[in-house]
């Protein structure tokens, strides 16, 4: 059978990998028409920034709390980190956090919130992102494409699929992938050992000139039970106390997040809260509290020797990218978007070759 080139791809998430391969490939590639699907309702995965629901302007990360540019990531990565910065998406961070022990590199934060980042690339790419499309199946369709079918019954076809979710997500697909992967036993099992870690996180919204009474931005909790970083996101991201309402982040503990994993995240959320208020009494009542469970947290451990992505199938063309393939960092995610870009690259030339 001879293929055709790929005209039409999707590309599964709309988390930072997913947003920036969509704008790479549409760079690379501008006959291709890309599309995201997502099964979340807002656009960010693991950088996702959520809203007060009693005041929108009131906001908040998470997940992603600041980039951390190593020397030679600054220099890899260089005419992206000048983008990011010229246009205001990053900006150096001014605050001090307490405990940090990354000190080899230089650290950004997100003025806008981490979305902001990745709804930079989607805007760059001009593509649709349809939201709450939970992929369920990837299949072998007629005409040698691949049909995608979502848990709300949506299908379609394309000529290659980018899944970029965290690995786990991806062996619970159903359809011809199942045995795609299983016929590739080397593959199945590196994909079943890749690992991540799993926190819950609360988010505190408060009124707009509520004192929260600490003089640090960020720090880390050495050895506590359940906490394991609180950050005033708001002071974090250099917004003005005066005049905007604050926002807090709580992170637990990976093992407090390993231990409660199967606890519903609005069940625990009271108990966090409490440890929370014993530690740092001076903090006024919040008006919203927002609790997160991250099942899929950070890599802890990433597929064997960090490919940045995984051709699953040559024809049609079905590869995996992400942070489980490099590292959980926007680096390790722009390293895995370069990859797989530059594998369609690379096959879109091979089908054109052969046509
Ligand atoms: P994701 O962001 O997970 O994107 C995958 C997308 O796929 C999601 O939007 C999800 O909704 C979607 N999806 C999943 N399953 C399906 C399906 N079946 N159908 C359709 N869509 C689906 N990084 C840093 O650089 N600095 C930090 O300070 C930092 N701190 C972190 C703190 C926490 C608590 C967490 C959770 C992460 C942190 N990270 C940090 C890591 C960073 O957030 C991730 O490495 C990065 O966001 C991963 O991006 P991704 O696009 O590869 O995956």
């Amino acid at each position: 059978m001879s293929w055709r080139a790929m005209e039409k791809v999707l590309v599964v998430g709309s988390g930072l990998t997913g947003a920036a391969s969509a704008c790479f490939l549409r760079e690379a590639c501008p006959e291709m028409s890309v599309v995201i699907w997502d099964k979340a309702r807002g656009i960010g995965g693991r950088m996702s920034t959520s809203r007060s629901p009693k005041d929108s302007e009131c906001t908040v990360d998470l997940g992603a709390q600041y980039i951390t540019a190593t020397p030679e990531y600054r220099q890899k990565h260089s005419r992206l980190y000048e983008d990011l910065l010229s246009m205001g998406i990053l900006s150096p961070l001014a605050a001090k956090i307490e405990g940090d022990s990354s000190v080899n590199g230089t650290n950004y934060v997100t003025p806008q919130g981490s979305s902001s980042l990745v709804k930079y690339f989607i805007q760059k790419s001009g593509v649709q992102v349809m939201r709450d499309h939970q992929i369920n199946s990837v299949s072998l369709g007629d005409k040698g494409q691949i049909t995608v079918g979502t848990l709300s019954g949506v299908r379609d076809q394309f000529d290659g699929v980018l899944l970029t979710m965290p690995v786990p997500q991806i062996l619970q697909l159903q359809g011809d992938i199942k045995s795609i992967i299983d016929k590739q036993s080397e593959v199945k099992r590196k994909l079943e050992a890749v690992r991540y870690s799993s926190r819950f996180c609360l988010g505190l919204f408060y009124k707009a000139g509520a004192k929260l009474g600490v003089p640090w931005s960020a720090k880390y909790i050495p050895d506590h039970d359940c906490l394991r970083f609180v950050s005033i996101d708001s002071r974090k991201r250099g917004r003005d106390e005066v005049t905007s309402a604050p926002s807090v982040v709580v992170h637990t503990s990976v093992p407090f997040g390993v231990n409660n994993l199967e606890r519903d995240k609005e069940e625990i959320a009271p108990e966090i809260y409490d440890h929370f208020t014993k530690m740092f009494p001076e903090f006024p009542e919040p008006e919203h509290i927002k609790g997160h469970k991250w099942r899929y947290s950070q890599v802890s451990q990433g597929y064997e020797g960090s490919p940045g992505y995984l051709i699953l199938q040559e024809n049609p063309f079905i590869i995996c990218g992400g942070d489980g393939f490099a590292h959980s960092k926007f680096d390790g995610c722009i390293d895995s978007t370069e990859a797989v870009v530059s594998a369609f690259i690379k096959q879109q030339k091979k089908l054109k070759a052969d046509l």
